[in-house]
């Protein structure tokens, strides 16, 4: 998959799937699990002591949805989208969206033998 951390995501199916962005905020199951802001919630009952709740009571925790259930945010077609990959001409790899061709973001370190070669 080619979500990431961080990244905005619609989520297509299932109750909390509607049309407005939301923020991932961790990746399980090497990306194929996602942990999405305020989608998938569910009351965890707590006792007395626990760090995030002394008192004890219920906590709303989000729970890990499928990474197949997201479609990326592209921020120039304000679309859920596929995700490509392809070199840029610095032989930077990057994250484009399939719909209208934007770059979203570059991944990881140049490769001068994917640069585009200038003649
Ligand atoms: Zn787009």
């Amino acid at each position: 998959m080619r979500i990431r951390k961080g990244d905005s995501v619609i989520v297509v199916t299932g109750d909390d799937s509607a049309a407005t962005p939301r923020k991932v905020l961790q990746l399980l199951d090497g990306g194929r699990k996602l942990v999405v802001e305020g989608v998938n919630r569910v009351y965890k009952h707590v006792r007395r002591g626990h760090p995030k709740s002394p008192q004890g009571g219920r906590l709303q925790l989000e729970m890990p949805i499928d990474a197949s259930n997201v479609l990326l945010h592209c921020p120039a077609c304000s679309h859920g989208t596929r995700v490509g990959l392809r070199y840029n001409d610095e032989g930077r790899k990057e994250r484009y969206c399939k719909k209208c061709q934007a770059t979203l973001s570059t991944v990881g370190a140049v490769r001068p033998a994917y640069a585009k070669k200038s003649e």
